[in-house]
C-alpha cells in the first residue's frame, strides 16, 4: 500500500530508506547510497526511516510505536550510527524550524542522543 501511495505521488519507489511495520520488521525500501524522497531539502544528506503508524484513533499525530518497532528502530539506528558515526539522529520536524510537520511524533533527538 505504501509503495502504491508513493508511486501515485510521483516517486520512483517508496521514498524512505527503511520502513518499520508494527510487527517490528524492518523493510529495506531503497539502498542507503540512493537518494531518498522523504524530507524536502534534506534528501541528499539523510537516510529516511519511517514507522507504520503515527496517528491515534482520532487521527491526531501520536507516538504509536509498538514495543517491537522501538526495538527494531533502536537496532537499526545503532547499526547506522556505526556506519555513519557523525550522523545526527533527528525527527522530521527537528530538521529545521521551517518544517511544519508532527512526524515522527516523538523527540528522536532526545531519545537517541546517547547513540
Ligand atoms: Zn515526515
Amino acid at each position: 500500500a505504501l509503495r502504491r501511495c508513493h508511486l501515485a505521488r510521483g516517486f520512483a519507489s517508496i521514498g524512505y530508506h527503511f520502513y518499520i511495520t508494527r510487527d517490528g520488521e524492518v523493510h529495506i525500501c531503497r539502498p542507503v547510497h540512493q537518494i531518498g524522497a522523504h524530507a524536502t531539502g534534506w534528501n541528499d544528506k539523510s537516510i529516511g526511516i519511517c514507522y507504520e503508524g503515527g496517528l491515534n484513533e482520532e487521527g491526531q499525530p501520536a507516538d504509536t510505536r509498538t514495543y517491537a518497532q522501538k526495538c527494531s528502530l533502536l537496532d537499526l539506528l545503532r547499526q547506522l550510527k556505526t556506519d555513519y558515526p557523525k550522523a545526527k539522529i533527528l525527527g522530521h520536524y527537528q530538521l529545521s524550524k521551517l518544517v511544519h510537520k508532527a512526524c515522527p511524533c516523538f523527540d528522536a533527538k532526545k531519545e537517541y542522543q546517547e547513540l
